[in-house]
């Protein structure tokens, strides 16, 4: 994986490059949340569940089904978000979905089981520029710097820009006589 962080970086980015009147402020943060959420699956290493199982990490959590579970949930809870059901579920499948693709792009560990439960393989990108995380401790360690660096450069750096510009072109757009 990315980092927690930077899983809930794409979100926020997202957030502030749409704008709070399409993306309110609560469905931001639950995007934030929906974004670490497939990594909830760390837990089981600790329950002796093999990383190459369905339910291991990067397995059934990191799947386009979750993300569409989440989305549904997220249709339900709509009012506490402040938005539509069809804005909440599209937001937090995107969201959700941002997850796994992510990952895909990291150079270490096992693929994600992007089409569970139709298919268990395990999927990476073609290329994979992003330094994976160490999973438990090591993240404060020289490997840990590593990765911070390549994820700065792969993922916040582009977030930032594209909060920039999404912001830059709804001030320019509004702005307009
Ligand atoms: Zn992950």
């Amino acid at each position: 994986m990315p980092t927690i962080f930077t899983h809930a970086v794409v979100p926020l980015a997202a957030g502030i490059a749409l704008g709070s009147r399409r993306v309110p402020p609560h469905l931001v943060a639950a995007g934030m949340i929906s974004a670490i959420l497939p990594d909830a699956d760390v837990v089981a290493f600790k329950l002796g569940i093999a990383y190459a199982d369905d339910l291991g990490h990067r397995g059934a959590s990191h799947s386009l089904f979750f993300a569409g579970v989440v989305a549904m949930l997220g249709a339900l809870l709509h009012r506490p978000l402040r938005t539509s059901p069809w804005i909440a579920a599209v937001w937090l499948f995107a969201c959700v979905a941002s997850h796994p693709l992510l990952d895909a792009f990291t150079n270490g560990g096992l693929g994600v089981a992007l089409w569970w439960p139709w298919s268990d393989v395990r999927l990476f990108a073609p290329w994979r520029p992003i330094a994976v995380s160490p999973i438990g401790n090591g993240f404060f360690s020289a490997r840990g710097v590593a990765v911070m660096a390549s994820e700065f450069r792969w993922i916040w750096w582009p977030c930032a820009l594209i909060a920039v510009a999404g912001f830059a072109a709804r001030r320019a757009l509004s702005s307009r006589p």
